[in-house]
């Protein structure tokens, strides 16, 4: 059922254990782009197609390649000149969390935007540019030395090849990671789902662990799952966030 921002705003407020559950769609308002809108990577023309190119074994083999577009399409927002920040549906979800009504964010975004917001129990599940490995001997890094190297970002330590902690394609999420946002969402009353397409998996079969009768999506288009939901609405999810008195 589409709902009025009076409606989400009601809910909201008779709710008291809400888990919000996003993707790139939450960082598109900070002027990240996501994946699958018209404007998303998807639609821009590279020599490979950025699933490949975000995958593990693309990553093994051609790491100089890989490294120029991570650099480029995932590092620029955050280390380039402009660096991206908090929008209002960031900062309305950390208000939620210090009033005690949300325990948990589980994100696929991978930019720390939610924590520069302020919020404490942010899951993500696919890891963070902001932090980065050597391979070889495990010093950790941030995202600028990556950003600022030639090529193959290398450890300063023992000149092994540094890894950005952001899980590829083909890799697996992290097993305490999931578990702990199977039990936030299995315990929430309401569920917030905003932001994401809902097809990349496993993050997306989160949702069915759900038990309650409050399941929102807050999307720009149409989403995999919409029939699931028991309110949706249809828009830009900071807008839709500025307007709620929280
Ligand atoms: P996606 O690109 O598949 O889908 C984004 C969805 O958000 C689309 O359905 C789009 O309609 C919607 N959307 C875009 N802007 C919106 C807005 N302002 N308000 C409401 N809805 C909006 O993204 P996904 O489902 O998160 O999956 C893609 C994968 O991409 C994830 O695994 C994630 O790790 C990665 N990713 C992360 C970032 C980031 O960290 N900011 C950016 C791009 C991709
Ligand atoms: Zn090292």
């Amino acid at each position: 059922m589409e709902i009025s921002i009076e409606k989400l705003q009601e809910l909201i407020d008779g709710s008291d254990n809400i888990v919000f559950f996003g993707g790139a769609g939450v960082s598109t308002e900070s002027g990240i782009k996501d994946f699958r809108s018209v404007d998303g990577l998807y639609h821009m023309k590279f020599k490979y197609p950025p699933e490949t190119m975000l995958s593990h074994s693309f990553y093994v083999r051609h790491k100089d390649e890989f490294f120029d577009f991570y650099k480029d399409k995932l590092l620029e927002c955050t280390c380039g000149e402009n660096p991206a920040k908090p929008n209002a549906a960031h900062l309305a979800l950390a208000k939620l969390e210090e009033k005690g009504k949300l325990k948990a964010v589980i994100t696929q975004n991978i930019d720390g935007l939610h924590q520069a917001a302020g919020s404490k129990n942010v899951l993500e599940l696919h890891g963070s540019v902001l932090r980065n490995y050597c391979e070889d001997c495990g010093k950790s890094f941030e995202a600028s030395y990556l950003y600022k190297a030639a090529g193959v970002p290398k450890c300063d330590k023992c000149g092994g090849d540094i890894k950005p902690d952001v899980v590829l394609y083909e890799e697996g999420l992290d097993n305490s990671i999931m578990s702990r946002s199977v039990q936030a969402i299995q315990e929430a009353d309401m569920l917030i789902i905003g932001g994401t397409s809902l097809v990349v998996y496993p993050a997306a079969g989160l949702i069915d662990y759900y038990r309650g009768s409050k399941l929102v999506l807050i999307n720009f288009d149409a989403t995999a799952r919409d029939s699931m939901a028991d309110y949706s609405i249809h828009g830009k999810i900071g807008e839709i966030f500025s307007q709620l008195k929280i």
